[in-house]
């Protein structure tokens, strides 16, 4: 078919081209963006948009960055990219060494890779080579909690929901993992007996089956938007020493910042063998993510057979992406990154508030810079997606759930006008 450049950009997206789960032929809104600037996205049509997604937990520093921007130049003038077998440079031994002095102690070893699935894909690798290489060849499957996501490869879509990631569909590809429910207990308040109850029993049945329990740490981000007990996680930690199980910290989405501490898991004082990180690794410039272990960890399975670790992605540690990491992370570090989220939390919370009081919203939950209004009913994409727009925010709903996680560096005004926006348009939900 002749491509007709005079046609809109809509409609050339739509003959060819799928989005984040989308259908091809949707009549679900889009928008064409044209630039971005500060905490603003601008429209092909002119209009400016407020960004309340960061886009998808990423863009913590905002858009368009001067000292992001000069660090990107600065790498591309020496090399865009080159293969990392058998080669390294300086970004990627640089950001190395940042990510080991920021995350808990006692994380060693850095495996760079392009995206968060593919982060949560070595870690599960990892936890089955040490196991094979300690001579536990049976301990090959994972343990989780529903409601999690840690992204749509198969080996991480086998440990998400098994009702929101359809796993029915997927049933003969995917490995059959262990499921206990949800903490009960939410964040801030302590972890019964009964509570983690349901994991320790799993142990007690299939531990020398279990690699390793994966989980998102205080926040289960695309699975739900649930903030869950410290004391949870403490005990996850104790449970999995006792029973021979590696634990895994997948802080892809709550890493850098987002929940008030710079990792979700300094809420609960508390280290995972093995933890990924992506999202707001590289302030959203670039894909880029890492999957961090232990020397013990490292050394075992170098030492076991095969000897070697059984991944290498082409675009490993990629240059450009590793000097966005270590752009963004000096930035973050250097700013007052934990009043700025404080001062967004007690933003959220006091313009969220009046959510609470439709009879239509189920709750209004706020911790660090995410705020979650949890409706009653999925909300209808198709009339409330245009509702924010018009209202100047770029705010995104799933199912149940409008949620705002602005940039770090959103004022007062901008953040006045996020919670308004979406305390309008829940508002008219209960009209519908
Ligand atoms: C987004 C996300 C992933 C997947 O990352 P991608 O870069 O989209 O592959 C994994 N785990 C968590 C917790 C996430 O939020």
């Amino acid at each position: 078919m002749a491509i007709d450049v005079n046609t809109s950009l809509l409609k050339r997206d739509r003959a060819h081209i799928w989005h984040p789960y989308s259908a091809m032929n949707s009549d679900q809104p889009l928008y064409p963006v044209v630039s971005a600037e500060g905490v603003r996205l601008k429209l092909e049509d002119g209009r400016e948009l407020v960004d309340g997604m960061s886009s998808w937990w990423c863009a913590i520093h905002g858009y368009n960055h001067p000292v992001m921007n000069q660090a990107l130049g600065s790498q591309l003038a020496d090399m865009a990219h080159v293969m990392f077998g058998g080669l390294t440079h300086l970004p990627a031994v640089a950001l190395a060494e940042k990510l080991v002095a920021l995350t808990p102690e006692p994380l060693e070893t850095v495996f760079f890779s392009d995206s968060g699935s593919v982060a949560v894909e070595v870690a599960m690798k990892m936890a089955i080579q040490y196991w094979h290489a300690s001579g536990q060849t049976r301990k090959q499957h994972f343990l989780t909690i529903r409601g999690g996501y840690h992204g749509d490869t198969f080996g991480a879509m086998s440990v998400c929901d098994p009702v929101t990631g359809m796993h029915s569909l997927f049933s003969e590809v995917l490995t059959q993992q262990f499921f206990v429910d949800t903490p009960p207990c939410r964040f801030g308040d302590p972890c019964a007996d009964t509570d983690i109850g349901p994991l320790l029993q799993q142990l007690e049945k299939q531990g020398d089956r279990i690699a390793a329990i994966i989980l998102e740490p205080i926040v289960q981000g695309a699975g739900g938007m649930r903030f869950y007990s410290a004391d949870y996680l403490r005990k996850v930690r104790i449970l999995c020493d006792r029973f021979n199980v590696l634990l895994i910290h997948d802080e892809i989405a709550t890493g850098f910042g987002r929940t008030g501490k710079l990792f979700a898991c300094e809420h609960a004082g508390v280290t995972a063998d093995i933890m990924c990180v992506g999202k707001a690794l590289t302030g959203g410039y670039l894909s880029l993510a890492a999957t961090l272990t232990t020397a013990d960890i490292s050394d075992t399975i170098s030492n076991g057979d095969p000897g070697l670790f059984m991944h290498g992605p082409t675009f490993m540690a990629n240059p450009l992406a590793c000097a966005a990491g270590l752009a963004s992370i000096d930035l973050l570090t250097n700013s007052p990154w934990q009043k700025r989220i404080a001062d967004i939390e007690q933003a959220l919370v006091a313009g969220l508030q009046p959510c609470s009081d439709f009879a239509w919203v189920s709750d209004v939950r706020v911790l660090g810079a995410i705020g979650v209004v949890e409706l009653v009913k999925p909300v209808d994409m198709r009339s409330v997606q245009p509702q924010f727009v018009a209202a100047g925010v770029w705010v995104r709903p799933f199912g149940k759930l409008v949620y705002l996680m602005p940039p770090y560096i959103t004022g007062a005004l901008d953040l006045q006008q996020l919670t308004t926006a979406v305390v309008e348009v829940v508002n008219g939900c209960g009209q519908q």
